[in-house]
């Protein structure tokens, strides 16, 4: 049987996938073989922040897992407090951590801390939470219904939890909130949506009123986060301070990780919560590695010139080619180019992927552009050539 038999026969059919075998990587660069290389725009979904076989992610991790991979939650895990202590001392919050795996689970732990303080603090008598039209949360049931995307919970998978309510703007949420809503949350930048970035003013001013009326701000920060946006937090550049946030992708650098950091300290007891592989050695070894490397690439500058060459590069695509691109959006190395439509968005990642480039879709009409943020000048530049080369056969 070929690869593509083995995989059709043995595993379910939930992703729209692609057949190219990579087998390995190296920063922005992915294999087939030695002599068919790609270049990595979309690493991994935002998830290898630090690029393929980052030198300092491998020995941290091979020195970790030497050692020991997991023990369990009912013990203390060092390198798990360590990594609490550095994501909330750079986030500047005084906010404390639990751990999972995935952006679904952070989520799911972000929705049970708001439950949690609408059942403690009022007497049982808020429990509803606010999403945004377009936007993501996960493919749990919870997190799917929180998803305010009818293609995300379709009435297949029903009964889905009560409690999620859908506002189709940042202005408009106030019209949902009533005296049963606990929490608001948002992306501040929609990712899979179609790369949207909420509106500054209009968060800031939402993040004040609702801390007026007592309701949570919860902002899922699990594609937005761990400096995808030029600053640790998108929270940060948006100069707000949110209840509970939410990380995950680019956290592990490819190492399953999830977290719910919140400023309500003490919400959880014993019991409340909790998670098996959440937060072991493995897994937190991974975080303080891709942080110390992040927090280097930030301190010297080399983030914010990826982000300076990465907008100079698309601002000139969506001018110089109006016909495929109606703009240019995003924030940081989260970025993407409108399209026209949605086949010239399906033919571009094809076209693109035909000249050995790797970008994303997102929502309807976006190529989105989400490289390894340790990505090198050369790296970049090539990528752009096969892009370019790409886009002109269309
Ligand atoms: C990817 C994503 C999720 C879901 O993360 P998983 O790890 O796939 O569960 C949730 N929220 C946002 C904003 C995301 O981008």
């Amino acid at each position: 049987m070929t690869l593509k038999e083995i995989d059709q026969s043995y595993v379910l059919s939930s992703y729209a996938r692609n057949y190219t075998n990579f087998v390995r990587g190296k920063g922005a660069k992915l294999y087939c073989s030695d002599d068919d290389e790609y270049i990595d725009f979309s690493a991994g979904i935002g998830v290898s922040s630090v690029g393929h076989d980052n030198p300092i992610l491998v020995n941290a991790i091979s020195n970790q897992v030497s050692r020991l991979i997991h023990i369990s939650n009912l013990q203390v895990i060092e390198p798990q407090a360590q990594l609490a202590q550095a994501i909330v001392e750079l986030s500047g919050y005084d906010m404390r951590c639990f751990f999972g795996n995935s952006g679904a689970e952070a989520n799911e732990a972000a929705v049970k801390i708001a439950k949690k303080h609408g059942a403690t603090a009022f007497d049982n008598k808020r429990y509803k939470i606010v999403t945004l039209e377009n936007s993501f949360h996960g493919r749990t049931i919870s997190t799917a219904k929180a998803t305010a995307q009818e293609s995300i919970h379709p009435p297949h998978f029903a009964p889905y939890p009560d409690g999620f309510v859908y506002a189709s703007s940042v202005e408009k949420i106030y019209d949902y909130i009533d005296e049963q809503t606990v929490a608001v949350m948002i992306e501040l930048i929609q990712g899979e949506g179609g790369v949207e970035p909420l509106d500054k003013v209009q968060v800031q001013a939402l993040a004040k009123k609702l801390k007026n009326d007592g309701i949570l701000l919860i902002v899922d920060e699990v594609q937005t986060g761990v400096y995808r946006t030029g600053k640790f937090l998108a929270s940060q550049l948006y100069e707000i301070e949110p209840d509970i946030i939410t990380l995950a992708k680019g956290l592990g650098g490819g190492v399953p990780i999830g977290v719910a950091m919140t400023s309500l300290k003490d919400i959880f007891s014993p019991g409340d919560h909790g998670s098996t592989f959440g937060g072991n050695y493995l897994s937190s070894a991974a975080g303080l590695a891709v942080l110390s490397v992040l927090q280097k690439a930030y301190d010297s500058g080399s983030i914010a010139k990826n982000i300076e060459i990465f907008d100079k590069k698309l601002t000139e695509l969506a001018s110089a080619y109006p016909a495929l691109f109606s703009s240019h959006v995003g924030i940081g190395l989260m970025l993407g180019l409108r399209a026209t439509s949605s086949d010239i968005q399906q033919s571009i990642i094809e076209h693109a992927r035909e000249n050995r480039l790797l970008v994303l879709k997102a929502g309807r009409d976006t190529v989105r552009f989400l490289p390894p943020l340790t990505i090198t000048m050369d790296e970049i530049t090539e990528g752009f050539e096969r892009f370019e080369k790409a886009i002109s056969s269309i």
